[in-house]
């Protein structure tokens, strides 16, 4: 009966042959940033509401033609594209309504190639945000010849602006790192913290990269770039709250706390608290609040998450534009450094479930929104390039972003 094994040996053999070869075509797709098509239908939350009643009005645009603003709002959501407002909308306010950051009357798109690929990542994009110039994504907000491109948090805090910098997740990634840091990679993050710390900015929030915990001495070494540099060091939302006492202040939060909208301090309150302290500067205040939900939940095809996500930033939104709708000297605008997930809605009907798929696993060369409101704001509608917005702000307040400089 050996025949028999043979043919048996030499149909394993193949069906062997063909699951590497399958292996090997999606390991492949995985690595240039796609995946075979994959029409993935995810769980959603609820059901869509096409009514029309109680849409959030429009906040209106009625500033001086010539009108600068004092303070700015920065508000960056991480992978953010147009179907994940439009994905939020449907499943948190229903289809005909609108969200908080959807009050904003400006609009407009950006692409968002890095300097040499289409594709790019948060540091490319967020040194563009930050610098008005393109770098390879990997670098934050320093060119391949080791020139030091100045970012609008820079020149904010060299004109004696207050300058804060809050994120849902680590302080020193890519995102908050662009506006305060200069570095080849990304991934040298003692390096960013180092920078940050020296940075002059008054207010960081968020979470720090691996253990922060006192009690260890990488930890203790870490918290230390922080205290040495003349930063007070809070880790609860109480003692965050009672501290009048002007200085530079750090706040660690353990991870994924603030994300959690249900907690305090979630983005919103942070919101809160950032405009009432940073607001005292007679001088005014540049304030980046970044969510890293939407990128984290999108390269994970976690639709509920990424809604959860819009849902806190929106919240933040919420609060900022109120601020600024009664101020009236703040310019607040929120964007995205890339979009993540290829996302795309399908269809829904009413009280029905929304249909959505994801085209990739990565971030794709789709135009981001912007939106924007506040004195100066239409600078910043229409279609652009990312680097333009950081050109048109600087125009805007006088910034020099030409200005060279050394590494702090
Ligand atoms: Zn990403």
């Amino acid at each position: 009966m050996t025949w028999k094994r043979e043919i048996l040996k030499a149909l394993l053999y193949s069906l062997l042959t063909v699951v590497v070869v399958l292996l090997l075509i999606r390991g492949l797709g995985y690595k240039l940033g796609f995946r075979p098509a994959d029409v993935h239908r995810t769980s959603p939350i609820g059901q869509v509401d096409f009514g029309i009643d109680g849409a959030a009005p429009r906040l209106l645009q009625d500033f001086a033609a010539d009108s600068r603003p004092r303070n700015i709002i920065f508000m960056l959501a991480d992978g953010m594209g147009p179907s994940h407002i439009l994905a939020a909308r449907a499943e948190l306010v229903g289809l005909n309504r609108r969200l908080q950051m959807e009050r904003m009357p400006i609009a407009g798109w950006l692409t968002t190639h890095a300097r040499t690929s289409l594709g790019t990542d948060s540091a490319a994009g967020a040194t563009a945000l930050a610098t008005g110039r393109k770098v390879r994504p990997g670098r934050l907000s320093l060119t391949k010849n080791g020139v030091v491109l100045r970012s609008l948090a820079e020149e904010a805090i060299a004109r004696g602006m207050s300058v804060g910098l809050i994120t849902d997740s680590y302080l020193e990634d890519a995102s908050l790192g662009a506006f305060v840091s200069h570095v080849e990679s990304r991934r040298e993050y003692a390096e960013v913290t180092r920078q940050m710390a020296a940075s002059g900015a008054e207010l960081l929030i968020g979470t720090l990269r691996g253990n922060f915990v006192e009690d260890s001495e990488a930890g203790q070494a870490h918290l230390a770039t922080f205290t040495d540099a003349g930063y007070s060091l809070v880790r609860d939302w109480e003692t965050l709250e009672q501290r009048q006492t002007p200085g530079k202040l750090v706040v660690l939060f353990p991870k994924d706390h603030i994300s959690d909208r249900q907690r305090t301090p979630n983005l919103a309150s942070l919101m809160d608290l950032a405009i009432e302290r940073l607001s005292r500067n007679p001088g005014g205040f540049f304030l980046v609040l970044e969510t890293e939900e939407t990128d984290t939940a999108s390269h994970r095809h976690d639709f509920q998450r990424m809604v959860r996500g819009m849902e806190s930033f929106d919240e933040a939104a919420g609060q900022a534009l109120d601020f600024a709708r009664d101020d009236r000297q703040t310019l607040v605008l929120a964007t995205a450094d890339h979009e993540t997930g290829g996302l795309m809605l399908l269809n829904a009907s009413p009280g029905g479930k929304l249909d959505v798929t994801w085209g990739v696993d990565g971030h794709v060369a789709l135009p981001v929104p912007l939106l924007a409101y506040g004195p100066g704001a239409e600078v910043l509608g229409g279609g652009q390039d990312n680097t333009e917005v950081a050109q048109r702000l600087a125009a805007l307040m006088g910034f020099d972003l030409q200005r060279t400089g050394e590494i702090r």
